[in-house]
């Protein structure tokens, strides 16, 4: 059969970085999960702006889905094409155009991993604040296309909160370009927030100015542990102002997911603490006096736990002990590994409801599954709350019962049903749950004046049929 569309590909980026049909490789078929695995047409890697604008001309001439894949550290089947469509990677767009330390800005192509631009920036004496445990896979265009949060939502804000300039190309291969490092801009709408976390449906991001901040000098880093979850919000609160705006991570572990990280990590890690409080959390603070700053730090602790805020702390005295604080919140795999199959749930809510959600979530899930059981935990930054699902089997019937437990917790208390890896394929059916139908039409009106072909990403987030 002749594939014209694929030869005149090959034509544009040359056959080296064009792979058809059945020769796609498996990266660009499924995400982390392998949950969908399907059949693109074509996986093309694009070298420049210019290359993705004549690559989209093309395929909104032939009416052919396009999908831009990034880091595929999400789980939610966004970055999966469509069958008999095109996967798009910017991975050859990696560069790092500039970093300005006057302006704190970074110029960044879409293609470059996460890690990379933290490197670089640091290279500079400058900092860019978005962290997450993906950070050697995630590309900027993909933490862009998701509205990333992380570790350092707390003090920082997430991705939403960096992009400062941005270039995109749209689904007929317009290119949009405000490459600005202006802070303030009051000239009509902010096209580029339409985009970010649009997971890839409303345009392709090929370049971003970043927002950074002077790379901080010192690092605190402590587990510590409350009574209870409202304590332990108080002792955050308290601590965002007694370390004097230095608080940059504040991320919740609850008894059992800390019980049984620690315990899976023992061979290899001793248990910082010990297990049975109420609750836990990995704190940490970034600043720029040597002097004082840990000083500080341990007094604020102090402090609180004199008050019974806090039921214990351990501080860490080196980067050993660093690295083996944070092991216990993102070295997730010996710990989730007995637990499979599992799903995992990346829901939001106000910061105050977490509790009642874990309450409801569990009565619902033992409802669905009497031997189901969640492990909860989450960055309290940006009120993100993680839980993975299990009671030891996963079939099509469980899976949805799982889903509808978890996702009526969250719509009762009013919260969303992705925080992190977005709606993608897997949460399409429920995004009802927790947007109102006129909502959901507002967003068909803006995609299909944007996309009128329907050609960027489809079949993700929501369908263009009000159900
Ligand atoms: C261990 C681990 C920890 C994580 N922690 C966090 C966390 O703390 N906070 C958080 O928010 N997320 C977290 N994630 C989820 C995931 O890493 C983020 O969603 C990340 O931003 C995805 O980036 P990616 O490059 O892998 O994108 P992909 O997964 O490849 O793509 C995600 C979506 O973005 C779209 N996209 C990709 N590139 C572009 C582009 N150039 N232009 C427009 N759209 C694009 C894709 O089409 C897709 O819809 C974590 C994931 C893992 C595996």
């Amino acid at each position: 059969m002749p594939d014209r569309f694929g030869d005149r590909l090959a034509a544009l980026v040359g056959d080296r970085h064009l792979q058809r049909g059945e020769a796609v490789d498996e990266r660009y078929r499924k995400d982390l999960t392998g949950k969908y695995a399907t059949a693109p047409g074509w996986a093309v890697r694009a070298e420049s702006t210019a290359e993705v604008s004549a690559i989209m001309r093309m395929a909104h001439e032939a009416g052919i889905p396009v999908t831009v894949i990034g880091g595929q550290s999400g789980t939610s089947g966004a970055a999966v094409p469509s069958d008999g469509g095109l996967a798009l990677s910017l991975e050859r767009m990696n560069k790092v155009h500039a970093i300005d330390t006057l302006s704190m800005t970074m110029d960044v192509e879409a293609g470059c991993i996460l890690q990379v631009a933290q490197e670089f920036a640091e290279a500079q004496g400058a900092f860019l604040p978005l962290d997450l445990g993906a950070r050697g896979s995630a590309m900027i265009g993909g933490t862009i296309g998701t509205n990333a949060g992380g570790n350092r939502v707390v003090r920082w804000g997430m991705m939403r909160d960096m992009v400062i300039g941005l270039e995109a190309v749209l689904a007929d291969g317009t290119v949009v370009s405000s490459l600005t490092k202006m802070l303030k801009d009051n000239a009509g709408y902010h096209w580029k927030h339409l985009l970010i976390g649009s997971e890839g449906t409303l345009g392709i991001v090929t370049r971003a100015v970043l927002r950074l901040r002077p790379l901080p000098t010192t690092r605190q880093t402590a587990l510590i542990a409350a009574p209870s979850f409202e304590q332990m919000i108080r002792v955050m609160r308290r601590l965002e102002v007694s370390l004097s705006g230095q608080l940059s991570s504040f991320e919740l572990m609850w008894a059992d997911f800390y019980a049984a990280m620690t315990e899976a990590q023992l061979p290899s890690r001793p248990r910082p603490m010990a297990n049975g409080y109420g609750i836990y959390a990995l704190v940490e603070a970034m600043g720029g006096n040597a002097a004082l700053d840990g000083q500080m730090f341990e007094q604020a602790l102090a402090a609180l736990m004199e008050e019974g805020l806090l039921s214990d702390a351990v501080i860490a005295q080196s980067d050993q002990q660093r690295e083996a604080l944070w092991a216990v919140r993102e070295d997730l795999s010996p710990g989730f590994t007995p637990r499979r199959p599992f799903t995992a749930y990346d829901v939001s809510m106000a910061i105050a409801d977490m509790p009642a959600f874990v309450d409801l979530a569990l009565a619902n899930l033992k409802q669905a599954a009497p031997d189901a059981t969640a492990l909860f935990y989450g960055h309290a930054g940006d009120g993100n709350l993680h839980a993975n699902v299990s009671n030891g089997r996963m079939d099509a019937e469980i899976k949805q019962a799982f889903d509808l437990a978890i996702y009526r917790a969250v719509s009762d208390l009013g919260g969303s049903i992705s925080a992190e890896h977005g709606i993608g394929i897997d949460r399409l059916p429920y995004i009802g749950m927790t947007r109102t139908p006129e909502e959901l039409d507002l967003m068909r009106t803006l995609k299909h004046a944007i996309d009128p072909r329907g050609i960027l990403n489809p079949g993700k987030v929501f369908t263009m049929d009000a159900q």
